[in-house]
C-alpha cells in the first residue's frame, strides 16, 4: 500500500511534516506521530505548525514544531489531512522547496498532489491513515505516538460516534491502546474541560442563533469583536457548530465566527440528509459530507442570505 512511500522516505534524510491550517486534533495527532516515528528511524523530521490551540498544549512533540520552513531545499514534505496544497499550514513558497512530496488524506473530494498520493475517505481519520503508514515503516508504535493517533481518530470520529468510525477504525484504535495510548486523559482534555470564556461564548452562540426552515437550519453567527471581548483566540472560538446541530429536528447548523483577520470563517454541520461538502465547496471551500467549512468570500449578511438560500433548495 505505502511501498513507493517507503522508498521516497528510504532516500530522504530532510523530512518536514504539515496539515491543514487552524489545526485540529486529526492534524496534530497525525503529522507528530509521523514526525517521531521518522526519528526513530534516524531522519531528520519537523513538524510545522505555525499556531494551535492551547487545548493541545498537553500533547506530546506540540512544543516541538517549528513555525516555518528554514532549509532553502529539503528531501521530502509529508502533507496529511489536506485535500488541497493551498490549504497546507505552510506557504507555497515553502512548499516548491520540497524535493518531493507525500499526500495522506481522507477527505472525500480532493484536489490531488504530490508524488505519492494515499486518499481513502473510507478512512476516519488521517491518523488513522498514519497509524496505517508507521506500521508500514515498521516501527514500534510507542506511548506517546499511540496517544497521538488515538487522539486524531478520536476527535476526528466524535469521541468514535460519527459514521466514519467503522470496525476497522475500532481495531485500529483497539491497538492503540494496547500500546499504551492514554485514553483517559485525552477525553479529560478535550471533552470535559473548558475555559470559562468557552462557556460564554457557548451563550453567546446560542444568544445569535437564528432559526430557518422549521428549524431544519440553524445559524449563528459571532462576530470578532464579541469573541475578543471574551478574551478568546482564533484557535479557541471553533467548536460551536455541535451545539447547534444537536438541537431535534436541525438539519444543516451553520456557526460562523468573526477572526482576527477580518474574515468569517464557516463551520458547517449536517444531520445527514443534506451533503454539506457540495454547499462548501460551491462557496469556495470544502469537507466531508457531514462536517465542512469555508471562509465568507464577501460580507457576513450577504453570504448569510445565499446560504439560507443554497440550503433551502437542498432540505
Ligand atoms: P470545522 O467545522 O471543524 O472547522 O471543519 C470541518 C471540516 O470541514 C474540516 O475537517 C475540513 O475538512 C472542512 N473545512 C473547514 N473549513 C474549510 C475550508 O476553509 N476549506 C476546505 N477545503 N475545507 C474546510
Ligand atoms: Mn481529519
Amino acid at each position: 500500500m505505502f511501498k513507493e512511500a517507503k522508498e521516497i522516505i528510504d532516500k530522504s534524510n530532510n523530512i518536514y511534516i504539515s496539515a491543514h491550517v487552524n489545526p485540529d486534533g486529526d492534524a496534530i495527532g497525525s503529522t507528530i506521530a509521523i514526525c517521531f516515528a521518522l526519528k526513530k528511524l534516524g531522519k531528520n523530521a519537523k513538524v510545522v505548525m505555525p499556531s494551535y490551540s492551547t487545548v493541545f498544549e498537553f500533547l506530546p512533540g506540540v512544543s516541538s514544531c517549528v513555525k516555518s520552513i528554514d532549509d532553502s531545499e529539503f528531501d521530502l514534505l509529508i502533507a496529511l489531512d489536506s485535500s488541497d496544497n493551498t490549504r497546507l499550514a505552510i506557504t507555497q513558497e515553502e512548499y516548491n522547496r520540497a524535493k518531493k512530496v507525500i499526500m495522506l488524506d481522507h477527505h472525500q473530494i480532493s484536489s490531488p498532489y504530490g508524488d505519492f498520493r494515499f486518499i481513502d475517505d473510507k478512512k476516519s481519520s488521517a491518523s488513522e491513515i498514519a497509524y496505517l503508514f508507521i506500521k508500514s515503516l515498521d516501527v514500534e508504535i510507542d506511548k506517546d505516538m499511540a496517544t497521538l493517533l488515538y487522539t486524531g481518530i478520536m476527535t476526528d470520529t466524535g469521541s468514535f460516534n460519527y459514521s466514519n468510525a467503522n470496525s476497522d477504525t475500532f481495531r485500529a484504535v483497539a491497538e492503540l491502546l494496547d500500546y499504551g495510548a492514554e485514553a483517559v486523559k485525552v477525553c479529560k482534555k478535550l471533552n470535559d474541560t473548558m475555559k470559562e470564556s468557552k462557556l460564554k461564548l457557548i451563550a453567546k452562540t446560542i444568544d445569535n442563533m437564528e432559526v430557518f426552515y422549521n428549524g431544519k437550519m440553524r445559524y449563528s453567527f459571532v462576530p470578532y469583536d464579541e469573541i475578543r471581548s471574551l478574551g478568546i483566540d482564533d484557535e479557541d472560538a471553533e467548536g460551536m457548530t455541535n451545539y447547534l446541530r444537536a438541537v431535534e429536528g436541525t438539519e444543516v447548523a451553520v456557526y460562523v465566527r468573526g477572526k482576527s483577520d477580518g474574515t468569517n470563517k464557516v463551520s458547517m454541520r449536517s444531520g445527514g440528509n443534506v451533503d454539506i461538502s457540495k454547499i462548501a465547496i460551491e462557496f469556495g471551500g470544502g469537507g466531508h459530507p457531514r462536517a465542512a467549512g469555508y471562509t465568507m468570500r464577501e460580507d457576513e449578511e450577504t453570504e448569510k442570505q445565499k446560504l439560507i438560500k443554497v440550503v433551502g433548495e437542498m432540505l
